[in-house]
């Protein structure tokens, strides 16, 4: 079997999606709940809302994405690794053959993140509000974080190691 890039492959359907006026691709903004609170942020609460979409209302718009001829769908927020969920949706829209990216402020990225996200999303996107303690605390609000978890804690020397010269906590 002929094996194509996934820049080949959107080339050859890009110009049939132009031509039929089929969408391509989906952006989709799993919630509102975020954990920063950056001062260019559009997101009107960061928090997640009582009535925001459910799992199987996600799964169901996935499938009618597909059903419409949707190639790809990018994922975001908010954060989107706020939503206990978002690995099942992964799961599901990769199984119906969606190409899978996302958009995270990468603070709740864990040593399991990655492994959870190998199978299904082939492209991460991570936005880095500044290239320095003070830029990055002055745009998100928050301070640079470790996260330590039950898994990870054994790490949490080399993780310290990273972070000179930022003041992780
Ligand atoms: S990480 Fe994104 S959603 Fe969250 S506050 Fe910053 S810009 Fe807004």
């Amino acid at each position: 079997m002929k094996q194509l890039s996934r820049d080949d492959f959107e080339d050859l359907l890009l110009p049939h999606s132009h031509t039929t006026r089929t969408p391509e691709t989906v952006v989709f903004e799993l919630t509102y709940g975020c954990n920063l609170r950056c001062v260019h942020c559009s997101n009107p609460t960061h928090k997640a809302l009582p009535n925001e979409l459910t799992t199987a209302e996600i799964l169901n718009l996935l499938d009618q994405s597909v059903d419409l001829g949707v190639l790809t769908v990018t994922f975001t927020g908010g954060e989107l690794l706020t939503r206990p969920d978002v690995f099942d949706i992964f799961t599901h829209a990769a199984l119906q053959g969606l190409l899978l990216e996302m958009i995270s402020n990468a603070t709740r990225v864990t040593p399991r993140v990655p492994a959870a996200c190998a199978p299904s999303v082939q492209n991460i996107c991570f936005s880095i509000y500044g290239a320095t303690e003070s830029t990055y605390e002055q745009v998100t609000n928050n301070h640079i974080r470790l996260v330590i978890s039950s898994t990870d804690w054994r790490l949490l020397p080399s993780m310290v190691s990273l972070c000179p010269p930022y003041a992780c906590q």
